[in-house]
């Protein structure tokens, strides 16, 4: 089966679209005692029988062979000359689609595999290595959480824009994981819509709601060529609503973690002021008021297996603190089928088949200006 057969193929069944969630497994997080850790395609068709979603995309997880295990979880960051790769999540890449299209092919065209790359180090070996690996399977997209990799996302406006040229070429969207945190200038959500703004020839989605930014969010709709997804809303909606001290963590004794920034909210999404309006205790009526307010830009997407969130790390005042964000298997398909269906058919199908595949030849944009974007969407 070809990208396009399979695009074909989704497109007439018009079922539920899974825009983000994850496949593989990521050693760092297993020994640092994090979860999640790991999923297989296996796993996931388990999954998507217990939720109902006919096709997933899926990237790799976070930590790449590419660099020294080690170093990788005390944050630092350097290339294992032992791993034998040219380049940052080439081994990840063809794992995903080797699992995908070879040991369980009967999730062919159901589990749509993107591949992860890094904008910063070695983008032209990336891509490089990106483009062989498409002309040998059909691969829907590609994706990066440069958070986790201390890379600017704004690389790829400079050194690493031949990785969006690839992008543009093969006709396939990016996913970028975003952040709001004061301390994660790689992610931010801001530089994102730089980079969005600067390359009208690729379709993007940015990842977790904007973190729920009002500006953000206002920012992205406007623009044609990119898209938000609702991964992991659940656990940031328990993010908006830490409205006393260090609800969610606490440290190594079990102690509930007492600090200002705690008291206003977790910093890991938007600050009141800047907050879409919203009852996030309600995660189902928050997810259809940013569906009805964003119609054409929001796509349903899980996060998971990382739909839920358990890790050990050091804050900023240096205690150690076990943030534990809980959140049920079925609890994301759970609540957008409590939204009305024509809002269901628009983020968890016809949306998110716009941003993987374009729009198709004879259809008329559906959302204004989408025709002013490169000339793949025509
Ligand atoms: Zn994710």
């Amino acid at each position: 089966m070809t990208r396009q057969q399979i695009a074909a193929r989704i497109r007439r069944a018009r079922g539920l679209i899974d825009a983000h969630t994850h496949l593989g497994v990521d050693v760092a997080a297993f020994y640092n005692g994090d979860f999640p850790y790991a999923i297989t395609a296996e796993d996931h068709g388990v999954r998507m029988g217990l939720t109902g979603v006919a096709a997933a995309v899926c990237f790799p997880f976070i930590y790449t062979a590419y660099f020294q295990l080690a170093a990788w979880r005390r944050g630092h960051f350097r290339r294992d000359p032992r791993s034998a790769t040219a380049a940052a999540y080439e081994l990840e890449n063809a794992r995903l689609c080797r699992e995908i299209y070879e040991a369980f092919p009967e999730f062919a065209g159901r589990l749509l595999p993107f591949g992860c790359f890094d904008p910063a180090r070695r983008p032209a070996n990336q891509a490089a290595c990106l483009r062989e690996l498409a002309g040998r399977w059909p691969l829907f997209g590609l994706k990066t959480a440069t958070s986790y990799l201390q890379s600017p996302v704004t690389a790829l406006l400079g050194a690493g824009a031949g990785l969006l040229d690839l992008a543009a070429e093969l006709d396939i969207p990016v996913t970028l994981h975003s952040a709001v945190l004061p301390g994660d200038p790689w992610a931010n959500v801001f530089e994102i819509l730089k980079v969005v703004k600067a390359r009208p020839d690729v379709r993007f989605a940015i990842a977790h709601t904007c973190r729920f930014d009002r500006r953000a969010l206002d920012a992205a709709a406007a623009l044609p060529n990119s898209f938000v997804d609702f991964s992991a809303f659940h656990i940031h909606c328990t993010l908006a609503r830490q409205n006393h001290p260090g609800q969610g963590a606490v440290d190594m004794e079990g102690r509930e973690v007492h600090c200002t920034l705690a008291r206003q909210n977790h910093p890991a999404v938007a600050a009141k002021r800047n907050r879409f309006p919203a009852d996030y205790r309600a995660p189902a009526a928050a997810m259809q008021q940013i569906a009805e307010a964003y119609p054409t830009t929001m796509l349903w997407g899980t996060d998971t297996p990382a739909h839920l969130w358990k890790s050990r790390f050091r804050n900023d005042h240096g205690q150690d603190v076990w943030m534990d964000l809980p959140c049920g298997p079925t609890a994301e398909a759970d609540a957008f089928r409590e939204l009305p269906r024509p809002l269901r058919q628009r983020i968890g199908h016809d949306n998110t088949v716009r941003f993987l595949f374009g729009k198709p030849r004879s259809g008329r944009p559906d959302k204004p200006g989408a025709d002013a974007g490169g000339s793949h969407t025509r």
